[in-house]
């Protein structure tokens, strides 16, 4: 099981030397520093409570072009007890579905074939290999969100991926035909550990598929909010091709979707088995040099628009005080904590925020603590404006909240810059 503080991976350590997560060395620049946040999926069960901050500063290596933070929180403290459900998305859901019949209609499996996929969640994505007869596994380490999936008949084993559970796995079940990493690099500390675990996995047969927001998306879309200390890691098809090579993995394909405001989905097999590469992985990698993806300067000028984007929100949120609008915000997500914990916004600018889930509700956000609250309040509350705080789900939300608010509502976005937001 992985530990938070690897002692063979000391990312940062004593006389603040740093460390690369990718290749352990020690070329890398400070591309964005937020100053010290409260970690943002903790929320708050009293208004007064005390909060732990920790420095929150990307980081981006020239020797393997990895983006990354210090882990200063352990993964068992951030997902023991994980609060993030897949399926409470029907653009997740969606996603996941059309993924699945593709791989089907591809005609990826023959009889025997099976499909790992590393931080499972709720199931939202495996289930739909079942009614195929596709033996699945997951490995998911949230033991409340594994539950959830076994009761869908899904095998779910409860652990943090690593080399040494991919040993175990290969000898009981052999090489899996597809292995899934979804939105799960980002949150590994010993990245060096993984990727060799994805490497013992990897037959000759064997295809793996990594979804993660791209760092590109960080600089170029200014979507600094998905910066938080849950993700370690941002990757880049520049990075996804340099430390799988290390490890004995070939990235033969990229390709860039619309999911979660710009991600890529990484295609890789092993280099002993491989004899293509997809033009699309040199396309996308001089894309990331172009646009300035691991030069300190454009970074330079990065952090100089995000405190210009800060201050315009934070003007935006005042104005909004001095004239009486009634201001709400929705999804008490990561994103809100980063971009709220940024400014240190005052509780009373945002009235409350409304989240679906049981589990935050009631709860408050970090660190003055804004109320959580049911979406069923937020319409009882007749709010003037809403901030949408997942902006990569905008429209989905936009919509049910325009049906059940009204057409008076003005709803908003702060993410690229602040906007109204209609949905379609
Ligand atoms: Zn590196």
């Amino acid at each position: 099981m992985l530990s938070g503080l690897h002692p063979s991976l000391p990312f940062i350590k004593g006389r603040g030397e740093v460390y690369c997560r990718g290749c352990l060395g020690n070329n890398l620049f400070s591309a964005l520093d937020l100053g010290d946040l409260p970690i943002a999926n903790e929320l708050l069960f009293f208004q007064g409570s005390i909060i732990e901050k920790f420095p929150l500063h990307l980081r981006v290596c020239l020797d393997c072009e990895l983006g990354q933070v210090a882990d200063v929180v352990t993964p068992e403290r951030i997902f023991r007890d994980y609060r993030y459900l897949s399926s409470m998305s029907t653009t997740f859901l969606k996603h996941a579905s059309d993924y699945v019949s593709k791989r089907v209609q591809e005609r990826m499996f023959s009889t025997g074939d099976w499909v790992l996929e590393i931080a499972s969640n709720d199931g939202y994505l495996l289930k739909n290999f079942l009614p195929f007869g596709i033996k699945v596994i997951g490995v998911e380490p949230a033991e409340n969100v594994a539950e959830i999936s076994r009761k869908l008949g899904i095998q779910t084993i409860s652990e943090f991926f690593s080399s040494q559970l991919a040993g175990k796995l290969l000898l009981e079940y052999g090489y899996p035909k597809l292995i899934i990493a979804n939105n799960v690099m980002a949150h590994v500390p010993d990245l060096i550990d993984f990727v060799k675990g994805l490497n013992i996995l990897c037959g000759p047969q064997t295809q793996i598929s990594i979804e993660n927001p791209s760092l590109a998306n960080i600089l170029v879309g200014m979507q600094f909010d998905t910066i938080y200390h849950e993700h370690y890691s941002y990757l880049s098809a520049s990075a996804v091709a340099r430390i799988s090579k290390l490890h004995g993995l070939h990235l033969f394909k990229v390709e860039e979707l619309s999911i979660h405001g710009g991600s890529n989905r990484y295609w890789l097999n092993s280099i002993s088995s491989s004899n293509f590469t997809d033009s699309s992985v040199d396309r996308i990698s001089k894309f990331e040099v172009e646009c300035g993806l691991f030069n300190a300067e454009e970074w330079g000028n990065y952090s100089s628009k995000v405190t210009k984007i800060l201050n315009d929100f934070l003007a935006w949120l005042r104005s909004g005080e001095d004239n009486r609008q009634r201001i709400f915000g929705y999804g008490a997500a990561a994103k809100a904590s980063t971009i709220l914990n940024s400014i240190e916004v005052d509780p009373n600018l945002v009235i409350a925020i409304a989240d679906v889930s049981l589990e935050k509700q009631r709860r408050f956000m970090p660190p003055h603590g804004i109320r959580i609250i049911a979406p069923e309040e937020l319409f009882e509350e007749k709010p003037t404006d809403v901030l949408i705080f997942p902006w990569n789900i905008k429209l989905e939300i936009a919509k049910y909240l325009r049906s059940n608010l009204g057409g008076e509502v003005r709803l908003w976005c702060a993410i690229p810059e602040m906007h109204q937001v209609e949905p379609e």
